[in-house]
């Protein structure tokens, strides 16, 4: 799919490149789970575009791969080199390993896999964006231009499926609410909780956007606290003030 061209290998850098292989977001988890959730699946025109894209990901295991053996290899002959990763260096002779960045063996915990199409969708949408801001650091931090145009390419790919799984689970039909069958309940679904009040060493404070003002959802005060505010309010103070029956906490307390 890519051919990877690396200028000067930086042993270094080959150590990130293993967050991408044997990772938590690496190119094998990714594989793993559209895959395997392409095996579970249904809806046979989304079980195509599952086993698609976890077989795109295999290959992808194949660039990153190779490309994070290319910097890897002088750490079988360096003892420099070999201090960057000496468990490449000692245990694996400069190969890739199933492991990330710091050494710790893969594992299927990392898969998401529910066995609900649309919640699966959900979940590789997240994937995808986690996968593609750790390919970004990693083009951050190199410096050959053969590998960043490798981790340039891997980056857009990861688009192009975050785009794939949004189209999927738009074409189910449901709304994006909308998860397996049984609705939630009215009224509650619509409330938001103001848990957390107060301000905060940097000036946090209560805040206003959609989530806590569009219409149809009502704002519950935190109950607690307004208890304790009643309890605690004179009139002079004037630092509680009652509201539809409500107390409404006005700025200056610690953040909880
Ligand atoms: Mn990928
Ligand atoms: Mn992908």
């Amino acid at each position: 799919m890519f051919t990877v061209h690396v200028g000067e290998a930086d042993p270094r850098f080959g150590n990130m490149l293993l967050e991408q292989f044997g990772g938590a977001n690496g190119e094998l988890a990714a594989a793993m789970q559209y895959s395997v959730q392409g095996i579970n699946c249904e809806n046979m025109a989304c079980k195509d575009l599952l086993m698609d894209i976890g077989t795109e990901e295999l290959s992808h295991l194949e660039i990153i791969g190779t490309l994070a053996r290319m910097h890897l290899k002088p750490m079988k002959k360096s003892a420099d080199a070999a201090e960057h990763d000496p468990l490449i260096a000692i245990a694996g002779g400069g190969g890739v390993a199933l492991c990330n960045s710091m050494g710790t063996s893969w594992t299927a915990d990392y898969l998401k896999i529910t066995g609900d199409l649309d919640v699966d969708l959900h979940s590789n949408i997240a994937a995808e964006a986690r996968a593609k801001i750790v390919y970004e650091r990693l083009i951050n931090f190199c410096d050959d231009p053969g590998t960043k145009e490798a981790l340039q390419f891997l980056m857009t790919r990861e688009i192009t499926h975050m785009r794939a799984f949004m189209q999927a689970l738009d074409s189910l039909g449901k709304g994006p609410l909308s998860i397996g069958i049984i609705p939630p309940t009215p009224d509650i679904v619509d409330q938001y909780y103001n848990d957390s009040t107060g301000q905060g060493d940097q000036g946090e404070v209560d805040t206003t956007g959609p989530w806590n003002t569009q219409e149809g959802i009502s704002v519950v005060e935190a109950p607690a606290l307004s208890d304790f505010q009643v309890l605690k309010a004179t009139p002079k103070a004037g630092r509680t003030t009652l509201n539809n029956g409500k107390a409404r906490v006005t700025p200056g307390k610690t953040k909880r």
